[in-house]
């Protein structure tokens, strides 16, 4: 029904009632008045005030009210009430019980016309926000109450009666487990039960919602759970989208990075394929021996296969860092990730002249992550450890790379002795777009932090100009092995 519609209907049945009351009190002004009959319109009178002061508006209502008033007066003069002294006592009772009437419904209208204003406010709130409420008790596992913005977050006609039954029919089956456990908690008295799951609606489309609830002492001293219903739908999907961007943009950095890196990559590859070439001719020349050497020709034949595994390797990491693959979280070895990501900078360093110092102190210990997005984490710092220091003349260009296991944490250190970081500029690092380079993106230390963040840890710098750089981060250990 459109709003308009719903004001000519509230208007017609406000006009009806008032017609009602105006009759009503005719009725009552001619019994009293023509008809000789021993009855106490006074009665009528308040009766007639009440059903006012509930169905009109405050001017309306003030106006049957006097009208009121003004009858009995009316009939008290034109009955002649005055010369009778009982009868002047008798109207003036009536008169001051009409009048005490009409101030106490007023006031009680005032109340209520309060109360509804709040609870149009509130119900406009929680529409606003995407915000029910919603109500069940302990010991009954299917007596639930809810308001109207709850029935329009579960997508339920407006009159049917809410049942948990209905809650569970919109539930996603993944997570009818999490539903259950909300009765279970409130069977247990919980203080606090706070929950989000997934709704499946009718037509496929997945809502996300978040409840939270705590116990209160109904009138019967019963006790009953009172909370929030929230529809999360929207705040969930731009997390989602904003996720998902930020690993495409992790692999467009990723690419950037492989272009600086081509060179480093190129070595790394060469190396192994002319390893590959000598033993292959040195092989044939064993064999092609009058007496063929077969032993030495085997020796050869080992280092082929060696150095094959070895370029397949590099190949393996260089094509794991350029797929734009959907991330996975394994278990893995966190100092065989430090070492891989070495391994692709070996020539880089070299080129920068830049001594490593590679201490892996945290052996056997594994961390739940995605292999090749940590990777990118350490490449990112090494390539910005190693572009500091190529204006470093005065000291040696020494590149610490340390791991260690620290309360239940994996820790990272990359530090250098390259230029330092000026204090002011510190805060921004991280910061998207933040750059000091040329042609420097500004993305590297931005994404370091989503990624690590992601796998829940926490990453951080500490500098000082002209003396060298310290990044660290740490990320939750899951498992210490020391039979690797
Ligand atoms: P980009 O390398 O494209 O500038 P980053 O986000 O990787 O983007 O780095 C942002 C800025 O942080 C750099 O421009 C540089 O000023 C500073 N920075 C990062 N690492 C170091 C470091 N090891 N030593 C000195 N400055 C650094």
């Amino acid at each position: 029904m459109s709003i308009t519609q719903r004001c000519k209907q509230l208007f017609l049945s406000d006009a009806l009632a008032f017609l009602a009351a105006i009759a009503a009190g005719s009725m009552i002004f001619i019994t009293n008045s023509y008809l000789d009959l021993d009855i106490a319109p006074t009665l009528f009178y308040i009766t007639l005030v009440f059903m006012s002061a509930n169905i009109f508006s405050v001017p309306v209502f003030l106006t049957v009210a006097l009208s009121c008033i003004a009858m009995l007066s009316a009939s008290f003069v034109v009955e002649e009430g005055y010369r009778d002294h009982r009868l002047i006592v008798g109207f003036v009772r009536c008169l001051i019980a009409l009048t005490t009437i009409t101030l106490l419904a007023l006031r009680s209208k005032r109340a209520t016309d309060t109360l509804r204003r709040k609870e149009a406010l509130f119900l406009g709130a929680q529409k606003l926000s995407h915000t029910g409420s919603i109500g069940f008790t302990f010991d009954d596992k299917e007596t639930v109450w809810w308001s109207d913005e709850t029935t329009r977050i579960f997508e339920y006609p407006m009159d049917v009666t809410p049942t948990a039954t209905m809650i569970r029919a919109r539930t996603h089956p993944e997570d009818l487990s999490i539903v259950e456990s909300v009765f279970e908690q409130a069977a247990r008295k919980e203080n606090l039960i706070e929950v989000e799951h997934r709704l499946l609606m009718p037509d496929g489309r997945i809502k996300h919602v978040q409840m939270i609830a705590n116990p209160l002492s109904n009138q019967g001293g019963r006790l009953e759970y009172v909370g929030a219903l929230m529809d999360v739908t929207a705040s969930r999907q731009s997390e989602e989208a904003l996720f998902h961007s930020q690993a495409k943009l992790a692999h467009v950095t990723r690419v950037t990075s492989m272009g600086e890196l081509a060179a480093s990559i190129a070595h790394e590859i060469n190396q192994p394929l002319a390893a590959v070439i000598t033993s292959g001719e040195s092989c044939k020349r064993w064999i092609n021996r009058p007496e063929p050497n077969l032993e030495e020709a085997r020796r050869s034949l080992d280092r082929i296969i060696q150095n094959s595994t070895r370029a397949s390797k590099v190949i393996a990491c260089i094509r794991a860092l350029s797929r734009q693959s959907d991330v996975q979280r394994k278990a893995e070895v966190f100092d065989e990730i430090v070492n891989d990501s070495l391994t692709l900078m070996q020539h880089d360093t070299a080129n920068h002249q830049v001594r490593p110092n590679v201490h892996l102190g945290a052996a056997g210990a594994y961390v739940k992550g995605d292999r090749v997005q940590l990777q990118q984490v350490i490449i990112n710092l090494i390539i910005n450890a190693c572009q500091a220091m190529t204006n470093v003349h005065d000291r040696a260009r020494t590149l610490r790379i340390h791991t260690s296991v620290q309360d239940h944490e994996v820790v990272l250190e990359v530090a250098d002795t390259g230029t330092g970081i000026a204090e002011d500029i510190l805060p921004s690092l991280f910061d998207p777009f933040f750059t000091t380079k040329h042609n420097g993106l500004g993305m590297g230390l931005s994404i370091c932090r989503s990624i690590i963040e992601f796998h829940g840890g926490r990453i951080w710098v500490s500098s000082t100009v002209g003396v060298g750089t310290q990044f660290l981060f740490a990320i939750p250990l899951t498992a210490l092995r020391h039979d690797q």
